[in-house]
């Protein structure tokens, strides 16, 4: 059966680029230009998960059959699910821990609450509370760090494939460090072994290797990665890389051969087009182009690094050199979950750099950007006939102060700027992955 969602829709078009959107000022509210699209009464016809058209609602109106279902949003605004880069899935008892940087932190309050993963009762509570709040904040794919221990990650993937939803996954393989979640290095490995040979390509599910950053990582460990990559050049990686000084003093110290941090990376092939790199706030130029090079993913996480006083990110650096820039919560040093509150941090940690931080570039960077970053992009990220129906409604009226200021709004700059200054949870009115509801206010 047929389901034709109508109301506002506004989606990027898929030869948006970061550099092509930088700059673009558009006349209007309502406009159709070749990179992206925002219609006044738009209509979004979805079968089977997948958008089979997208269009004017008075157009299409004639081709709809009197067997489809319309579900009417009205004033309210459809718009591609957001994409969160970088998160902890093992993280949520942890939030809002308070008043350390790095790596006290992670010894302190994070550490200790990842070991409740052991449990499968309290990691099934927990991931549950975690899939819901995403959903109740409008993300519908995520790269996510999973618990340690087989059993842990591969409840949490069992739990995110239950909702269908498009995911990238890896158990965190820590072989150095804190005693309790640390295993050795040929166990690490053959937990990745079994968890790629049974989830990646399960569905909308994609494994990642995920050495946790190199501070947790043997150099025998490193190795092991590399042979894994070697003979699954499919997989992801996912890592850090300098979120944090002490972090960089402390990996240079501990890989003495290594010129900088990304060099030990390097040293062990791990730098690629399927490297997603967390934070990459302390970057050398060197570092950058290295990276920008390889075709490797930043995944910067400005919510986080702000909670943890990590840093500024480079956004002029990022946009001029057209990287892969991707945002993300780094739930749960990032003490959001929302999207739209990431974008607004970054625009503060852009402004900040003295960088004008362009609104359609970061609603691009949670969206089609992280998607195309990621080789996604033939699935999620924009809602373009043949893409896979991940997407959200926005009801700006929820907020009755965003509604006010919405009133006198004069361009679509004007209008995405005001939703991502101003919105968060309260505003997602409907949430849909693969075309099914998961959440509704
Ligand atoms: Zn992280």
């Amino acid at each position: 059966m047929r389901t034709v969602y109508r109301g506002k829709i506004f989606t990027f078009n898929q030869c948006a680029t970061l550099l092509n959107l930088q700059g673009v000022i558009p006349g209007n509210l309502f406009v159709d230009d070749e990179k992206f699209t925002f219609l006044r009464d738009g209509a979004m016809i979805v079968e089977e998960g997948k958008i089979v058209t997208i269009g004017d609602y008075h157009k299409l109106k004639e081709t709809l059959l009197p067997e489809d279902k319309v579900v009417d949003y009205g004033n309210k605004l459809i718009t591609p699910g957001f994409f969160d880069t970088h998160m902890h899935a093992t993280q949520t008892s942890g939030v809002g821990a308070y008043g350390e940087k790095l790596l006290t932190w992670l010894e302190n309050y994070i550490f200790p609450s990842e070991v409740a993963f052991n449990s499968e009762q309290a990691g099934r509570r927990e991931y549950d509370i975690l899939l819901n709040q995403l959903f109740k904040n409008g993300t519908t794919s995520i790269c996510a760090y999973l618990p340690t221990s087989y059993d842990g990650a591969d409840l949490l993937f069992d739990m995110t494939n239950r909702y269908n939803m498009r995911a990238v996954m890896g158990n965190t393989i820590m072989t150095d460090g804190n005693k309790n979640l640390i295993t050795d290095p040929q166990t690490s490995m053959k937990i990745s072994e079994k968890l790629y040979n049974k989830w990646h390509g399960t569905d909308r599910i994609s494994y990642a290797l995920t050495p946790r950053f190199a501070l947790s990582c043997t150099e025998e460990t490193m190795g092991l990665c590399r042979e894994f990559l070697e003979s699954h050049p499919d997989a992801y990686t996912q890592t850090h890389i300098c979120e944090n000084v002490n972090e960089i003093e402390d990996t240079i110290s501990k890989f003495p051969w290594a010129e900088d941090y990304l060099a030990v990376y390097e040293k062990f092939g791990l730098v690629n087009d399927k490297s997603i790199y967390g934070h990459c706030i302390h970057l050398s130029d060197s570092e950058w182009s290295r990276m920008v090079e390889k075709g490797a993913i930043f995944a910067n996480c400005p919510a986080s690094n702000n909670y943890l006083g990590s840093g500024l990110f480079k956004y002029k650096t990022a946009v001029e050199r057209n990287a892969k820039l991707t945002l993300a919560t780094d739930w749960a040093a990032g003490n959001t979950l929302s999207m739209l509150r990431v974008m607004d941090d970054a625009y503060k940690v852009a402004i900040l750099n003295s960088f004008k931080l362009e609104t359609l570039t970061r609603w691009f960077s949670a969206t089609l950007g992280s998607a195309k970053a990621l080789g996604l992009d033939k699935y999620v990220g924009s809602l373009e006939v043949g893409k896979e129906a991940d997407f959200i409604v926005i009801d700006p009226e929820a907020n009755d102060l965003l509604g006010y200021r919405l009133e006198s709004s004069y361009n679509l700059l004007d209008y995405l700027f005001s939703l991502s200054a101003l919105g968060d949870d309260r505003i997602i009115a409907a949430t849909y992955i693969y075309g099914n509801k998961v959440y509704s206010k």
